[in-house]
């Protein structure tokens, strides 16, 4: 109780100091415009944005999802990270703990990271919906658009320079019903999404991957083309 209190004054506070600007109107120091994404000041930002996010997420209402979930389920991973990956929605295990990822298809997945030298805290993790569909069902059209306005915000927060779409609802989520998975994963995308323009890959699902493992040999080409983006930008 304790803590929800302190959560929601500093959450107020921050709003409030963004207002009026606190931050430019009490320092005499020359606002610095460039390279910020290196400052403590723009982590600091960062963070204080996705607490307000959460909150908004948590705030939501008439959701027949959040009515019937456990736990809202946000994020995980590195949030200063230039990749951000998505899936489709929490299963059982992140309904109970309110991590992304972490039953079986989230071990799968940290195996795909790690097959190109990546783990979680090199990259950032979450879902087009943040709460549990009943029976791990898809998330129908509805509630991907219920949701999409959080995740855009989410990823102009982030503001990865690689996107990668992890399976048919998050493809649905970014470019709509009309893109099927077998024809776009493996192929490199732009697009602008709000105020960041990043570059978007599609590629199967792991909880797919566990149904239909024949279909691995493609996620590890798909996973090459993520590795050698990487090497080429001089990211990790
Ligand atoms: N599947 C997803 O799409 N997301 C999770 O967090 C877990 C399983």
């Amino acid at each position: 109780m304790m803590k929800k209190n302190i959560n929601q004054n500093m959450i107020s506070l921050i709003e409030y100091y963004k207002m009026i600007k606190l931050d430019t109107v009490i320092s005499d120091l020359p606002i610095n415009r460039v390279n910020k994404e290196n400052t403590t000041d723009f982590i600091l930002k960062k963070k204080e944005k996705l607490i307000i996010l959460k909150k908004k997420i948590e705030q939501i209402n008439n959701c027949n999802l959040k009515d019937v979930a456990t736990k809202m389920v946000f994020s995980d991973g590195n949030s200063n990270s230039k990749i951000m990956l998505i899936g489709e929605g929490p299963g059982f295990q992140e309904d109970q703990t309110g991590v992304p990822f972490i039953g079986p298809a989230g071990k799968l997945l940290d195996k795909m990271l790690k097959a190109i030298n990546l783990t979680r805290k090199n990259v950032y993790i979450t879902n087009v919906v943040n709460y549990r569909p009943p029976n791990n069902r898809k998330p129908v059209k509805e509630e991907i658009d219920r949701y999409y306005p959080f995740l855009k915000l989410h990823i102009e927060i982030i503001n990865p320079k690689i996107l990668v779409l992890l399976g048919s609802t998050a493809l649905q989520a970014i470019f709509g019903s009309e893109k099927k998975i077998t024809k776009e994963r493996g192929v490199w995308f732009k697009k602008k999404i709000g105020k960041c323009e990043p570059e978007i890959i599609v590629t199967f699902h792991p909880a797919f991957l566990i149904r239909q493992p024949e279909q691995k040999r493609y996620s590890w080409e798909d996973l090459k083309l993520i590795r050698e983006k990487l090497n080429f930008l001089k990211f990790i």
